[in-house]
């Protein structure tokens, strides 16, 4: 296991498979971004899937084959705990739990969150408010866990030619109500990987502590999620930019 520091000055990109297909692949994948500087791996074993027919994970498997990995490699391991009976299990594994989407409202989840020794990625809900969302990381530091990061991934708005509406306002507006690190997933919002690399520069330049991205050795071939998820070259590319844009921001000092 890894430890980890997520601070406001500490940019991280977090990179991997929306789930974990198999050992092999998220191996090779993990491989590849480590050697163009990624060093935290997602990669989802309990799947929340619309339809009961769609791929839903490996469940505990797909957690011994990520917690693997990143002994291996030595990368930080992110992945999203969806219901409170696997809490401890994944704690036990996983060095950075996410609460999806669909789960930021599950209050049982967020005060056992609050019980555990690991930092929290917590998800926007399509349609919380900045509030909301804010009340939502309130109940994990409230149970004992301070290590909350806010992580913005698309609203539903009225436009369907794109999966979610990234909102970049949360950026600045989260900013300036709390203290929280907030980092921006672009593949969620965008649902199309030609449009992941402009969300993703666009929020570094707004501001974003990190990012969280698909992708996969061969995105198209993807089990989940395949249209959003970039390749590596991607990776490397938006980390090019990253310090040139960070010091940007930094200079117009917001
Ligand atoms: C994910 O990151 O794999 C995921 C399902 O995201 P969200 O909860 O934002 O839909
Ligand atoms: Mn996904």
């Amino acid at each position: 296991m890894n430890e980890l520091t997520f601070g406001v000055d500490d940019f991280k990109v977090i990179a991997g498979p929306c789930s974990i297909e198999d050992y092999e692949s998220l191996y090779e994948t993990a491989k590849d971004l480590k050697a163009r500087g990624i060093t935290m791996l997602r990669g989802g074993a309990y799947k929340l899937r619309t339809s009961i027919h769609s791929f839903r994970g490996l469940g505990d498997v797909g957690i011994m084959h990520m917690a693997q990995v990143g002994n291996e490699l030595g990368l930080i391991t992110v992945s999203e705990v969806t219901q409170t009976d696997k809490v401890e299990y994944m704690a036990k594994h996983i060095d950075i739990l996410v609460v999806g989407t669909r789960n930021m409202h599950n209050y049982p989840l967020l005060e056992l969150l609050g019980k555990i020794d690991k930092p929290v990625i917590l998800k926007r809900g399509i349609a919380a408010t900045y509030d909301e969302w804010l009340a939502a990381a309130e109940y994990i530091m409230e149970s004992g866990n301070e290590r909350v990061i806010l992580c913005e991934r698309g609203i539903r708005t009225f436009e369907r030619e794109t999966r979610y509406t990234l909102d970049i306002s949360a950026i600045a507006m989260i900013k300036s109500k709390s203290k929280l690190p907030i980092i921006i997933d672009p593949s969620h919002a965008a649902g199309d990987r030609t449009l992941v690399p402009s969300l993703a520069l666009a929020a570094i330049a707004a501001g974003a502590d990190g990012l969280m991205i698909e992708s996969q050795l061969n995105p198209k071939d993807s089990i989940c999620d395949a249209s959003q998820t970039v390749s590596p070259d991607v990776i490397s590319m938006i980390l090019s930019l990253a310090p040139e844009l960070r010091s940007l921001t930094k200079k117009a000092n917001f």
